[in-house]
């Protein structure tokens, strides 16, 4: 590796890694540059960094005044992008993770254990995994910047400790990284970090400290805040912890109060989860740590010499200690773990503990991973109520946040797009990898009651919505409010009804296709059909109603049959609203050339006297459509040639002789236009489809559409089939081939009769 390279990388280490120490006046000043930063308790910090790491909130319906603000956060900062394994965070664990997040910058510490429970298969392992490592990062970054105190006290006229001193290798107690060459006189300092992470504010006491604040923070609103949300409350309350006041004491017999200022230090509070220091994980099977009380042989004796006394100073502290202001997590319920659990009760609910003769006070973010049923194993190791339930005053104490399996089908399909790649979605016809997702989720919820009380005439919306309202209930929980909700059923949609539904999925995801099953469900699947190409509706009923696969038990009943009714209802909206083409000049046209048709045969070419003579070929297929718009799909062959001779009568003796000879009208002001204008106009809007359902000539055309036999067509329906494909793949995303097979499908199982 050539020299300058490697210089390079140590340069960029160096700015990546320096936590210089910085002496207590140096923190003031930072203080007054970033005090929004520094000042902030292990709660507040973890809203920062979740805040920091949801990089698009999306509000889909920000007019609508029923708004619950159940919005779509896109963390995959958070949890997927460089994560070993990702995380899938459904929108309704986003919006809970968000909610208890902003919990914390607005409240007061809420001493609480929080208890993410969720079932086997959940994620929830590999949710605090990357949580973790993320919160880590964060502490190390720019954004993530506090402090804690570190004593450097001097050695000068003492007979020289035994202990080493700071040069890089004094790291007693809680090791940090990173301090580069310091002063020469650097080496005649003691370390000694506070084990507590004190932040080096609580050093100023307490009777003095709000005058300093206010004077040193220049941001208005900030200071306002400060002096007035609960959440800062502790900057002015907290007192250090017994090792530092004993510490700055005991200095006091020695020094000037000057002089003790100048030994204290602050230094980047960083997390280091392999170390114990911030975080800590405890898996059940960890060894329960060896004794509760810790101590630093090197640190107690140096401060035994100098202080001359053995007692002054007792450098004792708990390993809860080492994640003061940090976070505590156990991976589990189980086993050792279930100690420790009732341990973090004590603690939280008795706010000091005793460690040895010392107290010690503890504030951290306890996090306690558990299964459903975790609780009764609890209450089998401990003395419980004469009921058998865990007692009430450690009820009060845990705040539960489910982490069901994914409720969303929207990242359901993430997560088969994280496995399986984006090109999967190609192979899939629009809707049907949606629809894959919404059977695996049909399998997580259950009956809605609330919807059930919500929506007044059901009838409405039973060809494309089950009964239970699974369905609607899916899309509310993706943030969809369904375009095909009657209008009375949508002004109904209040908000509590939207918080009731929501809160449904409190009780929901612990049951059926686990999300290991879902995704080798999918894998499955997509094994047997990815060479079907594009994989349809039908593949899906297949699959999933396979006898021998036993999937369908776990199915609502008849689930896909509605799902296909919701799928045909949205093709053949999208069908509709792609072949609808007509502007108004073109619905003219073709009334002027059909009245100039009529009065001539199929074959020629005629010039339109209205249109400045330009030419047209008479077609079959011409008169067939324009008459089907005027006189509906269902006519016979017999009624529209009846009609057509009743058109060129009225044409010949009406339009002609009198409305535009005798009275000198404009022919688009002739009562047989104007009816004929109308008509088509409504019908070309409201059944833009039907006048091409029996067209067989039409059905051929979007078969060889994109082939040379397309040519061969009448201009009419060219243009329309173009249309066609043109919108379907511009405005829903068809590709050629998903077109033809979606029109063909529209076609074939006369989807406008199913929905008439
Ligand atoms: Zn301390």
């Amino acid at each position: 590796m050539p020299i300058h390279t490697f210089e390079k990388i140590i340069d960029n280490l160096t700015a990546e890694r320096i936590f210089r120490q910085i002496p207590f006046e140096q923190f003031i000043v930072e203080l007054s540059g970033s005090g929004e930063l520094i000042l902030r308790s292990i709660f507040q910090f973890f809203h920062d960094m979740i805040d920091h790491h949801i990089s698009e909130t999306v509000d889909e319906y920000p007019e609508d005044v029923e708004n619950i603000g159940y919005l779509l956060y896109n963390m995959d900062s958070l949890f997927i992008d460089d994560s070993e394994k990702p995380f899938f965070a459904d929108r309704l664990f986003s919006n809970r993770l968000v909610n208890l997040a902003r919990s914390f910058r607005l409240g007061s510490p809420p001493h609480k254990i929080y208890v993410f429970k969720g079932p086997a298969g959940s994620g929830k392992s590999t949710f605090l995994n990357n949580l973790l490592n993320k919160l880590e990062a964060y502490a190390r970054s720019d954004k993530g910047l506090l402090y804690e105190v570190v004593w450097k006290i001097p050695t000068d006229g003492l007979s020289k400790p035994s202990g080493r001193k700071t040069r890089g290798s004094t790291k007693a107690g809680v090791t940090k990284d990173g301090e580069q060459s310091f002063e020469k006189t650097d080496l005649d300092f003691f370390e000694v970090p506070c084990p507590n992470h004190d932040n080096p504010i609580v050093m100023i006491p307490r009777n003095h400290r709000a005058k300093l604040l206010k004077e040193i923070i220049p941001q208005e609103a900030f200071r306002k805040r400060l002096f007035k949300h609960k959440q800062f409350e502790w900057v002015l309350k907290s007192e250090p912890c017994t090792i530092c006041s004993s510490i700055f004491d005991a200095l006091t017999e020695k020094f000037s109060i000057k002089e003790i200022f100048s030994m204290i230090h602050a230094r980047r509070y960083l997390f280091n989860r392999k170390q114990g220091v911030g975080i800590s994980v405890f898996n059940s099977g960890d060894d329960l740590e060896k004794s509760l009380v810790r101590k630093n042989e090197t640190i107690q004796k140096f401060l035994n010499e100098f202080f001359q006394d053995s007692n002054k100073v007792q450098y004792l502290y708990s390993s809860y200690a080492q994640t003061n202001q940090g976070v505590r997590a156990l991976m589990d319920l189980k086993a050792r773990n279930i100690q420790r659990f009732l341990d973090l009760h004590g603690i939280i609910s008795d706010e000091v503990h005793k460690v040895q003769e010392i107290e010690e006070r503890i504030q951290s973010l306890f996090i306690v991973l558990m299964n459903p049923g975790d609780f009764d194993q609890i209450s089998q190791n401990k003395e419980t109520q004469a009921d058998g339930k865990i007692d009430t005053s450690l009820q009060d104490r845990i705040h539960e946040i489910l982490v069901p399996y994914v409720l969303d089908y929207n990242t359901e399909i993430k997560i088969y797009t994280n496995t399986f790649g984006e090109q999967i979605k190609l192979r899939f016809m629009p809707h049907v990898l949606e629809s894959f997702a919404r059977v695996i989720i049909s399998s997580r919820i259950k009956r809605s009651e609330v919807i059930k009380d919500w929506i007044k005439l059901r009838s409405v919306y039973e060809k494309f919505c089950d009964p239970d309202f699974h369905i609607l209930k899916m899309d509310l929980y993706a943030g969809v409010i369904p375009e095909w909700l009657t209008k009375e059923d949508r002004g109904a949609l209040k908000a509590e009804i939207r918080k009731g539904v929501l809160a449904e999925s409190e009780t929901e995801g612990h049951t059926g296709f686990s999300g290991r099953e879902s995704q080798q469900i999918f894998n499955e699947f997509y094994t047997q059909f990815s060479k079907k190409r594009p994989i349809t509706m039908k593949h899906l009923h297949d699959f999933f109603l396979d006898e021998n696969r036993k999937l369908k038990d776990k199915i609502p009943g008849e689930f896909l049959k509605h799902l296909t009714g919701l799928y045909d209802h949205e093709v053949l909206k999208e069908a509709k609203d792609a072949i609808y083409s007509y502007n108004e000049e073109e619905i003219i046209k073709s009334i002027l050339n059909y009245l100039v048709s009529i009065t001539h045969n199929v074959g020629e070419i005629v010039k339109n006297p209205y249109l400045n003579n330009e030419e047209f070929e008479v077609t079959g297929d011409f008169l067939d459509i324009v008459e089907t718009h005027l006189i509906g799909y269902n006519a016979s062959n017999y009624q529209k040639s009846k009609f057509r001779d009743e058109a060129i009568a009225e044409y010949a003796s009406m339009t002609l002789a009198r409305e535009i000879k005798t009275e000198g009208k404009k022919i688009t002001e002739t009562k047989q236009f104007q009816e004929m204008f109308a008509q088509f106009t409504r019908t070309a809007r409201e059944k833009v489809l039907e006048p091409y359902v029996g067209n067989n000539n039409f059905r051929c055309a979007i078969k060889e559409f994109d082939t040379e036999d397309f040519s061969k067509y009448d201009n009419k329906i060219k243009e329309k089939v173009q249309t066609l494909f043109k919108n379907l793949g511009e405005k829903y995303g068809y590709s050629i081939e998903c077109a033809k097979t979606v029109i063909l499908y529209v076609l074939d199982n006369n989807l406008m009769e199913k929905f008439k």
